[in-house]
């Protein structure tokens, strides 16, 4: 596999990137890691002439606070993500992704934005972002946009995403005390394949164990991570225990619209979808208790 000729322009600002997008369009795309676009290229699956590289523009790198909110730089690799300080507590369940997600040497170039923008349905950190409630900014010349998550992606490889508009940073807000997060993914090996199906669960208990708060997104099961609000809605008002758990299970696996492909049917994602919901839950609700 050769990757075929493009021409390649390095931006040094947001600016130039925009205005290449747009002179280019539509035979261009930004290049982050490239862990997915070179892959494309070389496969003949995207044909395009002209790559704009981000790699210098540094202000979409890096791991902060800001305004309350966990900030991810587009540009941060999901290893610098990972081992970022900032990713105590509240945020640690962003490592349950970080730490599965393909083998130290991808996560060593892949990018949160490639993560999120590719918009490819079994990718790793768009369900737990999307657990716990985070949006994306999006920026053009004309100005920034934050989109919640669960609304960013429309279909397959689709987003809302404007062609001259670039993905700058995740927000995630600081989780409340009593707030726990978990996802569970499987895949047929442990390092470096994509998962076959995958769920995220985040869970609001108030002091006395009630939850107040649910949220369960499937990944990998549809063509895109898939917010199932009637399970979270369910749990509302419930005690977090076994019952409630298989019930909400039981929802999210009627709610999966799997394929069957060379990793698994799709009755056997559907199956994976039920247990993963349950563990997910069990987790992010040993999780909020500790929180509280
Ligand atoms: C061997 C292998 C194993 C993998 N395993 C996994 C896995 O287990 N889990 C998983 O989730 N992924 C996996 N991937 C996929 C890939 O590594 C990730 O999705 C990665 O995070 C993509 O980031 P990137 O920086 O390489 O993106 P790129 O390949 O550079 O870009 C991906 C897409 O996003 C667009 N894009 C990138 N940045 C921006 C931005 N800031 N604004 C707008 N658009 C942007 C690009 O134009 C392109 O369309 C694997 C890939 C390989 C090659």
């Amino acid at each position: 596999m050769f990757l075929p000729q493009v021409q390649l322009h390095e931006a040094a600002s947001l600016d130039q990137a925009s205005d290449a997008l747009v002179r280019y369009a539509p035979h261009v795309r930004p290049l982050a890691g490239g862990t997915d676009l070179l892959v494309d290229l070389k496969t003949g699956r995207l044909r395009l002439e002209h790559l704009v590289s981000l790699n210098r523009i540094d202000s979409l790198r890096g791991v902060s606070e800001l305004d309350g909110c966990l900030r991810i730089g587009a540009l941060t690799t999901v290893t610098t993500l990972d081992r970022s300080p900032m990713l105590a507590h509240g945020f640690s369940p962003i490592r349950d992704a970080t730490r599965k997600m393909a083998a130290p040497q991808i996560r060593n170039v892949a990018t949160v934005g490639g993560n999120i923008a590719s918009a490819v349905p079994c990718a790793d950190l768009p369900p737990i972002l999307t657990a716990m409630k985070a949006s994306v900014v999006l920026w053009s010349p004309e100005g920034r946009r934050e989109v919640p998550l669960h609304s960013f992606f429309i279909g397959a490889r689709e987003t809302v995403r404007r062609d001259d508009e670039l993905l700058t940073e995740a927000l995630v807000p600081l989780p409340q005390p009593g707030f726990g997060a978990a996802y569970a993914r499987f895949g047929l090996r442990d390092g470096n394949t994509i998962a076959v199906a995958a769920v995220a669960a985040g869970l609001l208990l108030d002091g006395d164990d009630t939850i107040r708060d649910a949220r369960i997104v499937l990944g990998a099961v549809a063509p895109v991570p898939k917010l199932v609000e009637s399970a979270g809605a369910a749990l509302v008002g419930q005690r977090p225990d076994e019952d409630a758990f298989r019930a909400t299970a039981v929802t999210a696996m009627e709610a999966a619209e799997p394929i069957s492909d060379v990793r698994g049917s799709a009755d056997y994602r559907r199956e994976l979808v039920g247990v993963l919901t349950e563990r997910a839950l069990t987790t992010a609700c040993e999780r909020a208790r500790r929180s509280r």
